[in-house]
């Protein structure tokens, strides 16, 4: 090939990437072993090849849930949710529900789309604490600074410092509040810097993230820094006790998803989606503790049972728990929540959890029972499988349409594999 033709086709080659590949990140690392390829986007596609975990490839096109790579010569389809993003440059995460993409970088701006929790994005510039992407839709647009993290810092974000990263809704974010009158809130993070305000004691403020000595805060529309020597630091989950899971691998199984919507509440709304809701907030609930997470499915995907039991047991999890909701149609009046467990070693970790739910929900206690399900069965880690609430009552329902109720189930089955570990 010609020196002038191969360049040529080394520039087509950035434009295609830089086009097609903006909004995620451009490689993937394998996570499992053995991983197919297959010649489509989809599990009933033929298998034309493995790769193995660690392996890192270039994404060169992305569909549903999968991902396209070459290996050996071969163009072929992995599954996304078997591998990650590679931590690289100019990628952030999205660290909230939903984020909302602007025309501008400013919360009052018009939404031109939206991201959310989990997803990788490329950014293209940044600005102040504004980052401007593109959405899948193509459109360009900006997206709040401290509602992603940056990819390079997701491995070493699990060790639980103070400050947590604010949330949309502020829920999680942590706050200061002032212990001296006429306190300086400067333009950065020095003594040297400009004033930009001055606030008295007592006087609380939202914290976006911690640099060096200095907390950076939402301040009158604007951010402000102040030295973390004339603060206290408040916690807004001052019930969390750090740390207790540090170094325990959970995976969590969203139970069903896609075509596979599970039980049908009384309001019409699928048990998939809440699952998932609750899945998300475990997450939260146990990153806080010091957990590594790692989940079958982020999204409302269909994955087969043999998939997540596959995935428990090719992972390094110190415990399966796998989330559902349950459905009695004939018999409305049932209520309650209940663990499975399969294997006879997992009838102490049961017993835990359970113990633990019923007391942060205060909902019925069920029991532990031996259950038959394949996704513990097949389960070669402590697994368990969650029933989380009855979705045919009417007022049980509509406690778990809840955002309070996700969190405080989550809270009890995180001080529930507490007290497994310590025992
Ligand atoms: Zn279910």
């Amino acid at each position: 090939m010609g020196i002038r033709l191969r360049s040529l086709v080394i520039l087509l080659g950035i434009i295609f990437v830089s086009s097609s590949s903006s909004v995620y990140a451009d490689e993937v690392v394998v996570e499992v072993d053995d991983l197919n390829v297959r010649s489509g986007a989809g599990l009933h596609f033929e298998e034309i090849m493995q790769v193995e975990k660690g392996q890192e490839f270039s994404i060169l096109k992305e569909q549903d849930e999968w991902v396209q790579i070459e290996a050996d010569g071969k163009k072929g389809w992995i599954a996304k949710w078997l591998t990650k993003a590679k931590e690289g440059s100019n990628t952030v995460i999205v660290n909230t529900g939903t984020l909302n993409v602007r025309g501008y970088a400013d919360t009052e701006s018009e939404i031109v789309g939206s991201f959310h929790r989990g997803d990788t994005v490329k950014y293209i510039s940044q600005k102040d604490d504004w980052y401007q992407v593109e959405t899948t839709s193509g459109q360009e647009g900006w997206i709040a600074g401290w509602l992603v993290k940056e990819a390079e810092a997701e491995s070493t974000s699990k060790e639980g410092g103070v400050v947590k990263n604010a949330t949309e809704d502020g829920i999680t974010a942590e706050r200061i509040q002032l212990l001296y009158n006429h306190t300086n809130l400067r333009s950065s993070p020095s003594t040297k810097s400009r004033v930009v305000g001055t606030e008295n004691e007592g006087e609380t403020l939202q914290v976006v993230e911690k640099q060096g000595d200095w907390f950076k805060v939402k301040y009158k529309g604007s951010y402000a820094f102040v030295a973390d020597w004339i603060v206290l630091e408040k916690e807004s989950n001052s019930d969390q006790a750090d740390g207790n899971l540090n170094g325990k691998n959970i995976l969590i199984d969203a139970g069903h998803g896609g075509r596979d919507s599970g039980a049908i509440g009384v309001s019409g709304a699928f048990e998939k989606d809440y699952t998932l809701k609750t899945a998300l907030a475990l997450k939260e609930v146990l990153e806080s503790n010091g957990a590594n997470v790692q989940m079958t499915r982020k999204s409302n995907i269909y994955l087969p049972l043999f998939l997540r039991s596959y995935f428990s047991n090719s992972s390094s999890a110190d415990v399966f728990l796998s989330l559902h909701y349950n459905s009695t149609p004939q018999n409305t009046a049932a209520r309650g929540i209940n663990t499975y467990y399969f294997h006879e070693r997992d009838q102490n970790l049961a017993t835990y959890v359970q113990r633990n739910m019923i007391e942060a929900t205060n909902f019925q206690d069920r029991g532990i029972k031996h259950g038959n399900f394949h996704v513990i069965r097949e389960n070669h880690k402590p697994s368990l499988l969650l029933e989380l609430g009855f979705l045919s009552d009417l007022d049980e329902e509509h406690i778990i349409e809840q955002e309070e109720y996700h969190s405080r189930v989550s809270q009890g089955i995180a001080e529930g594999l507490i007290a497994y570990f310590q025992n």
